[in-house]
């Protein structure tokens, strides 16, 4: 599908493309450019730690990687 950006840097993302993701008005997205590609998603919190997506874990209402979790576990108490 091709689409125009206009004036302002707008791009309208397409009505089935937006009910297939669950994306409604006001809802916060992400858009990261990833190797010369622009995604748009729905936004997720990352990881509290690294900003990773994901598996995660929820850990005291914060999202924790495996990856952070692995290094929490193996840091020794002060
Ligand atoms: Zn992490």
């Amino acid at each position: 599908m091709i689409k125009k950006i206009d004036n302002l840097g707008r791009v309208v993302i397409p009505k089935g493309y937006r009910v297939m993701l669950g994306i409604k008005p006001g809802d916060p997205l992400d858009v990261e450019v990833d190797s010369g590609r622009l995604t748009i998603q729905p936004h997720t919190d990352g990881c509290t730690f690294c900003g990773a997506r994901g598996a995660l874990s929820a850990f005291m209402n914060k999202n924790v990687c495996r990856e952070c979790l692995a290094r929490l576990r193996a840091t020794p108490e002060i």
